[in-house]
């Protein structure tokens, strides 16, 4: 037996709960409601789409689309994702900073910057496209270079040189760095306060035809899918005085600078292990010690069902964490080399001496039509893992169901503490053997893979390991000696 048939031998209950779920469900919805924006001050992101910052304000009834609401979503993992190691710069000062119009002459008008680097603001940005020259921002992507510009107008710092980072969307996220010099900090202050002008009588007089096209009218605008703006019959807005007031270069440099950063930081993972590397271990050695990984790429839209999922845990009240759960779950000591591959939720039991508990919550988008009656066995030993790894009698799975109606199953994992015990001794023999066979590169004396999750290079298993190697060794250019 392997490891995977062993953690899922342990002694443990999974029953599903329709409470959980349904709290869970309701919050999830929340995301086709468009952002209410208030009525006495703007939003910076107002100022740079004011026909969109007119309708949200003007037909507060519209909903987003699902498409427009996972492109949000899959925009914030990825953001997210890319915080980890944009923080790990030398220069890396704050991140997701107010600054407040008011003190810099620029009343009614709140922004937050993402990123900053000593005095340069840093935002990151993620497109479907691969961004790759300025001319493409001013066309395409004018709003987002106006923003920045704006936060330096309203920064105190009054600093010139700022940078916008690009990722793609799609796998292996690559980005693209510009490097932005404002020339004219007094044009750029002007155009700022000329836009809220108009905004504020667009939305006096009802009428919206001074404010220029919605800048998301062709990628996708949720009020011109539902017919109510008047965009089609107006003029783009003008990026002339953007254009005369900044230098925009593609900056190749910080593009490898950055990108070091994020290699050097995904090595991290190599000494952390995620359920899938203990039960492929012929498969980890493979690649940790070769370089011979299987093509995996995570489809986009997953991520984005991830984001929305772990949003709606923070959305409702019952699940949220408080600050003091969340100071209670940074003391937590872990004693194996996890990967962290959960969330926190609190949840209640009244069954339960001490009915409030924090629990591991399993996050997993299934592209199943009907949702199963029992969480499969896979689903269930990444959740024993999920347990064992943070020490948790309680463990949470939630399953979003995208083409069965959005659904969401949650299931409730208990394991006692005997159990969790011998799971621990497992999970860590498992490593130590993983890490010796890495030492002393002998991939034979681990267990085979799991024979349904074989990587697609392997053929006659667990045969083909040595030659997969040998293969790898004989396409190597030989170097003279
Ligand atoms: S041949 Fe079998 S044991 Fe070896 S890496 Fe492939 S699946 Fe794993």
């Amino acid at each position: 037996m392997g490891l995977y048939e062993d953690i899922i031998s342990l002694k443990a209950s999974v029953s599903s709960d329709g409470t959980v779920s349904g709290i869970l469900s309701a919050a999830y919805r929340k995301r086709y409601l468009v952002d209410q924006r208030p009525s006495d001050y703007y939003y910076l992101t107002d100022i740079v789409n004011p026909a969109q910052a007119y309708w949200t304000r003007k037909r507060k009834e519209i909903k987003r689309s699902q498409k427009i609401a996972n492109k949000l979503s899959l925009g914030n993992k990825l953001q997210n994702i890319a915080y980890f190691w944009l923080r790990k710069h030398p220069d890396y000062v704050d991140e997701e900073t107010t600054l407040d119009g008011i003190y810099t002459g620029i009343p009614g008008v709140i922004a937050k910057y993402d990123i900053r680097f000593g005095n340069s603001i840093i935002e990151f940005k993620t497109k479907d496209e691969r961004v790759m020259d300025p001319e493409t921002v001013f066309t395409k992507y004018p709003q987002d270079l106006e923003q920045i510009c704006f936060y330096a107008v309203m920064h105190p710092f009054k600093h010139n040189i700022h940078y916008l980072i690009f990722q793609e969307t799609k796998a292996p996220f690559p980005i693209t760095v510009f490097k932005i010099e404002i020339t004219d900090f007094g044009k750029i202050t002007n155009l700022l306060k000329q836009r809220k002008r108009a905004l504020d009588e667009a939305i006096k007089t009802s009428n919206p035809d001074k404010l220029g096209k919605c800048r998301y009218f062709t990628p996708g605008c949720d009020f011109k899918d539902a017919g109510v703006c008047s965009c089609g019959a107006v003029e783009d807005i003008s990026t002339a005085v953007l254009r005369s007031s900044i230098n925009l270069v593609r900056d190749t440099d910080k593009e490898a600078e950055l990108n070091t950063l994020r290699e050097k930081n995904k090595t991290t993972d190599n000494i952390l292990f995620r359920p899938f590397d203990l039960f492929k271990p012929r498969a980890w050695i493979l690649d940790k010690n070769h370089g011979i990984a299987d093509e995996y790429s995570r489809d986009p839209t997953e991520l984005a069902y991830l984001d929305a999922m772990q949003k709606s845990i923070g959305r409702s009240d019952q699940l949220a964490l408080t600050t003091s759960d969340i100071d209670q779950i940074k003391n937590m000591k872990f004693d194996l080399p996890m990967f962290k591959t959960w969330q926190w939720a609190a949840i209640l039991d009244s069954r339960s001496e001490n009915p409030r508990k924090i629990v591991p919550v399993m996050l997993r988008v299934s592209n199943k039509k009907d949702v199963p009656r029992y969480i499969n066995s896979a689903y269930k030993a990444q959740m024993l893992c999920t347990c064992i790894a943070t020490n948790s009698e309680t463990g949470a799975l939630v399953t979003l169901y995208p083409n069965a109606g959005e659904a969401i199953s949650v299931n409730i994992l208990k394991i006692d503490s005997e159990n969790l015990k011998a799971g621990k001794r497992l999970i860590k023999s498992a490593i130590d053997k993983l890490k010796t066979a890495s030492e002393t590169n002998n991939i034979k004396d681990l267990d085979p893979c799991l024979d349904w999750a074989r990587p697609k290079f392997c053929g006659e298993c667990p045969e083909s390991c040595e030659k997969i190697v040998q293969d790898k060794k004989d396409q190597q250019p030989k170097t003279d000696s």
